[in-house]
């Protein structure tokens, strides 16, 4: 078996993961799956078809308690940012060339020399759109009666979308019990909405490389980091002799870093009790981290992966190399012949909301592209480049751009 395996999920039902809540009444809610909620919804089936004496196995341990990873699912657009990378301060225009300037990479600019309006460096925040949707919840007394005129609304991922991560060392066997895959789990957190979604798991599916430029690799976090250094001490930055270790060659040094400090906490299972909370640094920190020398291919895609740092079990230290956006003046002209048919446009909008939940069904239009023998070749050009597009927001944008006419 593969030391890693990709995880899909799809959201049968609406699912609130909440992050620490400070009241019963408001609490926040993430953007996507966290991987401490995958693992905690495993292990239920677990101990529902097992019974509760499988927790106190060597087998259970090493799997849900062990080194092995459990990582955040995430849509494209859920994922954060880079802490790296400015952004336009203000919405860009059509005109702009450009979206992401990364440090990282040495890329600096005060403005953008499109719009000239100012940049400002990502707090993390995520890189498009996320499908949410509200119910009205009951709030629960102590005893589980619902508390008379205690309704309050639940923001919640909407259901029908689908959600990717990886799942890495001993955790990869979490997914088969009694030899058999398990294909549906209840995600959520116990005091909001859980929800029930399939689960897929893809064991020759390859991740990534780590982005490596000449003997330096960037790291990029998709979801807190939980690093120490030698003393134990919460440090900003992974731990080199980590690195070094799964790397294969000397980490020498972290040469750049861009982080925030954040806070995270968690469910002791056992207690029925909150986790103190402990510092750790914010989904989208970027590192630069300067090797002997360059790291083995395999080496780069098993870090993807595995992640780094402590707490990788319960999705902390999750990896991503994501892509900078291609700007939307970059595609109007590829895309324009499409407004020699304006009929078809309506059709073109009907796929976005599939589009943002990663669950289009293109076979339609794949059908329309196969029958399209006597149209120009810049018009099935254009067809195609849209059904190619995998980014919704840009999507959208170029709909808005046609439909203008
Ligand atoms: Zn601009």
């Amino acid at each position: 078996m593969n030391q890693h395996a990709r995880v899909t999920v799809t959201l049968t039902e609406a699912v609130a993961a909440t992050k620490n809540a400070r009241s019963d009444f408001q609490p926040d809610v993430h953007n996507h799956i966290p991987g401490s909620v995958l693992r905690g919804a495993v292990a239920a089936i677990w101990i529902r078809q097992l019974g509760p004496e499988i927790t106190t196995t060597p087998e259970f341990a090493r799997i849900f308690d062990g080194e092995g990873t459990f990582g955040p699912l995430h849509t494209l657009g859920s994922q954060p940012i880079p802490l790296s990378v400015q952004v336009h301060k203000y919405e860009p225009e059509r005109t702009c060339q450009k979206l992401w300037w990364d440090a990282a990479l040495g890329e600096i600019a005060e403005d953008c020399p499109d719009c000239r309006y100012p940049l400002e460096f990502s707090k993390g925040q995520s890189r498009g759109s996320v499908d949410f949707t509200t119910r009205i919840m009951t709030a629960l007394s102590t005893d589980g009666v619902a508390k008379d005129g205690h309704l309050f609304r639940q923001k919640a991922l909407r259901q029908d979308q689908r959600m990717h991560g990886w799942l890495y060392g001993e955790a990869v066997a979490a997914l088969k019990l009694n030899d058999t895959p398990i294909t549906s789990v209840l995600l959520g957190s116990r005091r909001s909405l859980r929800g029930s979604a399939t689960v897929e798991l893809e064991h020759d599916a390859v991740p990534e490389p780590v982005e490596c430029i000449g003997n330096d690799i960037i790291l990029r976090l998709a979801s807190p980091g939980v690093f120490v250094d030698d003393f134990g001490l919460p440090s900003q930055v992974p731990n080199l002799i980590e690195l070094t270790h799964v790397l294969g060659v000397k980490a020498i040094n972290v040469d750049q870093h861009w982080t925030r400090w954040d806070e995270v906490g968690g469910w002791h299972a056992a207690s029925g009790l909150p986790k103190p909370a402990e510092r750790a640094v914010a989904a989208g920190s970027t590192y630069r981290v300067r090797c002997a020398e360059q790291p083995s291919e395999t080496a780069l895609r098993a870090l993807m992966a595995r992640g780094v740092g402590l707490r990788r079990r319960e999705g902390f230290g999750a990896l991503f190399r994501p892509e900078a956006p291609r700007a939307v003046r970059s595609w109007t002209g590829s895309v324009a012949p499409l407004r020699q048919r304006p009929q078809l446009l309506p059709a073109f909008r009907n796929r976005l909301d599939g589009l943002r939940r990663g669950t289009t069904d293109d076979a339609v239009f794949r059908r329309a592209l196969e029958n399209m023998r006597n149209a120009p070749d810049t018009y099935v050009q254009a067809f195609r480049t849209m059904l190619d597009i995998t980014d919704a927001d840009l999507y959208e944008k170029l709909l808005d751009f046609l439909e203008q006419g």
